[in-house]
């Protein structure tokens, strides 16, 4: 038996072009959709387990990469977008009308600020970057998702795709934050190599 991980990778990944410069993201709203365009490719693409990530019905896992925040514009539907939770560090902009979650902004002092948050799902356009790791993989047991004993079928899964898994960010992004923090508490170590 496998897992409706998301969509996007049940059936394997697809690679995304080296050159693709972006496209547009529409909601799933039938007329007037939210539409948001994207003058770059995403990076660090990668499916998420958390709770707070928008997922597609029936999806296991999200799937979120980032753009720069300059990268990022609404081209259309702005004034059905709210944010869902204006106390979380990331605001997800989402659609009042189908609920799709277009983009999460950080709007305060944080190792992420100036990205944002997006799902490639939502475009029409092939060459996207195809996801790197997947992130909070327990969080999914939480939301009642799976059951605890089936946790590490989902890591099997998701490794047979070539997707190292994590309980939190990838290592990368977890010393990015913890840099961010050193830097600003004042205790960032030189390297004496
Ligand atoms: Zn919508
Ligand atoms: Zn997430």
């Amino acid at each position: 038996m496998s897992f409706n991980l998301h969509p996007l990778i049940n059936n394997g990944l697809k690679k995304g072009t080296d050159d693709f410069s972006g496209g547009s993201l529409h909601c799933h709203c039938k007329s007037s959709p939210v539409t948001i365009s994207l003058s770059s490719n995403v990076a660090h693409n990668h499916a998420c387990g958390c709770s707070k990530c928008w997922k597609p019905s029936g999806a296991i896992f999200s799937i979120v990469g980032v753009v720069p925040r300059s990268s990022l514009s609404v081209s259309s539907g702005a004034n059905k977008l709210y944010i869902v939770d204006e106390k979380a560090v990331i605001q997800r902009h989402a659609c009042k009308e189908c609920g799709v979650h277009m983009f999460g902004r950080i709007e305060t002092e944080h190792a992420f600020h100036g990205l944002d948050f997006v799902h490639v799902e939502l475009s029409d356009e092939k060459g996207w970057q195809e996801p790197q790791f997947a992130a909070f993989v327990s969080s999914v047991i939480e939301q009642g998702l799976i059951a605890p004993e089936q946790a590490d079928k989902v890591r099997a899964q998701l490794k047979g795709l070539g997707l190292e898994t994590y309980d939190a960010l990838s290592p990368g992004l977890m010393d990015a934050i913890a840099t961010f923090v050193a830097k600003k508490n004042g205790a960032l170590r030189e390297s004496k190599l």
